[in-house]
């Protein structure tokens, strides 16, 4: 049996294992995000060691934080390009890890790869399109359209959507680009800019979260209204506060106003706005660009 590498690089930690997409990894360890070339050395180091031991892998695939580069005519393809940490702007993510490691590459975001195993594996199968999004320490979103991931000009910022701020809402919000854009009045840490207290320390009770449930439903329907999505997945930290999600759902059909045509009932939101299907869906979405990588179709 063959194995694949898969690598899924957030801002604060990396996972880096040996398996195949939507089996359980035969290894697998964390890394934290450091320096680009002390991290990416611990990643080289986790794949060699694994190799020595019985395990190669036939090619690596990267789900990575961004903006990076995708376009695969650009010299800098495989690049993260000008992320706000700093010490990883212009770092040759994929070109390091394949030179060192002797494989092909395949390289995304952390949420395009997440949005892909979603719907070949997850929460989204038969759904296109699908949009996966992550609500932790930043807002990200992937969207797969046709059964394949959405690219562009570069790739989807959904997280910087602008917003429509709450009445009742001062927080100016904190992205140093934009201020109140999605991420800048909804991730983790505008919650505890906002209240003075990590969102972990909220209980599910405090105001916090139905201003969150606003903001998250806002961000949703404007996905419903550009994409046409027939599911959206709603990932991360933040998304497990228990109610939350029905909070989304509700809100969601509230601004919504039954413009619609589906979803319309309380059954069709829930069929919409759903949890992960996937324990870590950045992870097997990386196994999937690894499978593409080397050439071997995946249904
Ligand atoms: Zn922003």
């Amino acid at each position: 049996m063959e194995f694949y590498g898969a690598v899924e690089a957030g801002g604060t930690k990396i996972v880096a294992a040996v398996g195949r997409a939507g089996e359980e990894p035969r290894a697998l360890e964390r890394i934290p995000t450091t320096d680009p070339g002390e991290t990416l050395d611990r990643i080289i180091g986790f794949f060699r060691a694994r190799a020595s031991e019985g395990l190669p892998i036939r090619a690596l695939g990267v789900g990575c934080f961004g903006p990076v580069d995708l376009d695969p005519a650009s010299p800098r393809w495989g690049f993260i390009t000008s992320t706000p940490k700093l010490k990883w702007q212009g770092t040759d993510v994929a070109g390091t890890l394949g030179r060192a490691l002797g494989v092909p590459v395949g390289f995304d975001t952390d949420v395009n790869a997440a949005a892909l195993a979603e719907y070949r594996l997850g929460a989204a199968i038969g759904r296109d399109p699908a949009v996966y999004l992550t609500v932790g320490t930043g807002i990200g979103g992937g969207a797969v359209v046709d059964g394949r991931i959405l690219h562009g000009a570069s790739h989807p910022e959904m997280g910087h959507m602008l917003m429509a701020r709450r009445e009742d809402d001062g927080f100016p919000g904190f992205c140093p680009f934009h201020g109140s854009c999605w991420e800048g009045l909804a991730s983790g840490p505008a919650i505890e800019a906002r209240w003075g207290r990590r969102g972990e320390d909220l209980p599910p009770d405090h105001p916090a979260w139905d201003l969150e449930a606003w903001y998250l439903a806002q961000g949703v329907l404007n996905l419903l209204m550009a994409l046409s999505p027939r599911a959206v997945i709603l990932g991360g930290g933040i998304s497990q506060v228990p109610g939350l999600i029905d909070r989304v759902r509700s809100t969601a059909a509230s601004l919504c106003a039954a413009y619609l045509d589906r979803p319309q009932t309380p059954e069709e939101w829930s069929d919409m706005i759903r949890a992960p299907g996937l324990k870590i869906p950045g992870l097997d979405g990386a196994f999937l660009l690894a499978e593409e990588a080397a050439g071997v179709s995946v249904s």
